[in-house]
């Protein structure tokens, strides 16, 4: 998992001392000096000893709701020849700004606000349709 040495920084004010040192050390930064890079078996391992659950999934309905939602939109782009996917950058931009998130789930790498799954070509990160529910992208 990558995220931006910058935003790991700015996470510092809503974790505990030694959380984002931990994660630094755990992780390696990548040959661009910008990211780091942690597995998520890591970053799942830490937040457990600094005492931060995963934050629960919202109910099924509610993730079954959003699932509908998220495919009509993307098919709806289809239909209308939109784009269907965000640039490499955005999607790394997204990524970053996810994995800074209180929201972020790193044993599953879903949204615990939506339900959704972030990674992959058809997960949220990449889909030009959809938005982060607490408008942080
Ligand atoms: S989509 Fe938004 S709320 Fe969910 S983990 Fe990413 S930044 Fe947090």
């Amino acid at each position: 998992m990558r995220t931006t040495l910058s935003a790991l920084e700015s996470s510092r004010a809503h974790r505990p001392p030694g959380y984002v040192d931990a994660i630094l050390a755990a992780g390696h930064l990548d040959p661009d000096g910008i990211h780091h890079h942690i597995t998520p078996e890591n970053l799942a391992a830490i937040r457990r000893q600094y005492g931060i659950p995963e934050p629960p999934l919202p109910p099924l309905a509610h993730q079954l709701r959003n699932a509908t939602a998220a495919l009509t939109r993307t098919l709806h782009a289809a239909t209308a020849g939109a784009p269907l996917t965000v640039s490499p950058d955005a999607a790394q931009s997204r990524q970053a700004l996810c994995q800074s998130c209180p929201h972020f789930r790193a044993t599953d790498q879903r949204c615990s606000q939506c339900g959704c799954h972030l990674p992959g070509f058809t997960g949220k990160w990449h889909l030009a349709t959809e938005r982060c529910p607490v408008g942080r992208w």
